[in-house]
């Protein structure tokens, strides 16, 4: 049996795309947005290869409350309207507050365009039970649930179990590795061995976040980067979707700069991706 055999949570259609347990999505984009023109050369980079789907922080949890906390509703503008112009389907985002689902949604109506959004929940959030449970309620928008980094996977499909339990049965689960001291030099503990595990107990889409996991552009002795390393066994895993960060400059990103990876690479990136989902 399923972890929970009566839930709704499953596959679904959004912007004329499937999100099922079958198929596969890239969400490459910027960890945070900091300016205009750096959107604009995200996506424009996304749409040269062929991409409808994008990360894009607005809303930023920091550790550290001196840290950019992100440009919230003010860069939504900025968001949507190059979205549209560079046939950006969906936009994955993370929401820290319910107030923001309405911001978005306020700032979708106001862009005109017909793009989506996908909400995030963070890591730090898998357990903000009232949010999950005013994502579960509005209407609008799927979501993408990060597992929590320090409690157990179980747990972690409950949280996933309470936007069902309030009418929203379209749920990403993302992996997104633990926190560990023993996961040092990386930032945490790469966990993409349970994507299969995830897709037997559950019937989610199953989102895998190598940058967030692996935490640098480190490269292995072959030459290629951990994160491109652990985005391949994901993938082979039979992972459904990958989050991933890149920036236009790297150095400038106001955000976890170390991870991202750059607009040059994001080719080859797509082609690992192919060649690890053939051997899936
Ligand atoms: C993110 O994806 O921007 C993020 C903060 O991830 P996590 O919640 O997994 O740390």
């Amino acid at each position: 049996g399923r972890h929970n055999d009566p839930s709704r949570l499953c596959g679904f259609d959004y912007q004329g795309l499937r999100f099922s347990q079958d198929s596969l999505h890239v969400f490459a984009g910027l960890c945070a947005v900091d300016n205009r023109k750096h959107v604009g050369e995200m996506m424009s980079a996304l749409q040269a290869n062929g991409l409808r789907c994008t990360r894009m922080g607005a809303y930023k949890p920091r550790t550290n409350p001196y840290a950019f906390q992100g440009h919230g509703a003010v860069c939504l503008p900025w968001v949507f309207e190059q979205a549209g112009k560079h046939d950006i389907a969906v936009v994955a985002m993370e929401v820290t507050h319910e107030q923001h689902i309405d911001e978005i949604q306020q700032a979708l109506t106001e862009s005109g365009n017909a793009c989506g959004v996908i909400l995030q929940i963070g890591t730090r959030n898998t357990q903000n039970f009232e949010l999950l449970k005013a994502i579960g309620r509005q209407p609008h928008f799927p979501a993408l649930l990060k597992r929590g980094f320090g409690i157990t996977l179980n747990e972690s499909l409950n949280a996933a179990e309470y936007l069902a339990s309030e009418g929203n049965n379209r749920v990403i689960f993302c992996l997104r590795g633990m926190k560990s001291e023993f996961g040092n030099p990386h930032r945490n503990m790469v966990d993409f061995a349970q994507v299969p595990t995830v897709k037997r107990l559950t019937r989610m889409p199953v989102c895998i976040d190598p940058s967030h996991s692996v935490g640098s552009r480190d490269l292995a002795p072959d030459g290629i980067m951990e994160v491109c390393h652990a985005t391949a066994q994901g993938v082979t895993a039979g992972a459904n979707m990958i989050l991933v960060d890149f920036h236009p400059k790297p150095e400038q990103a106001l955000v976890d700069g170390p991870q991202a990876l750059q607009l040059h690479e994001l080719d080859r990136f797509l082609k690992d991706v192919e060649i690890a989902r053939e051997a899936y």
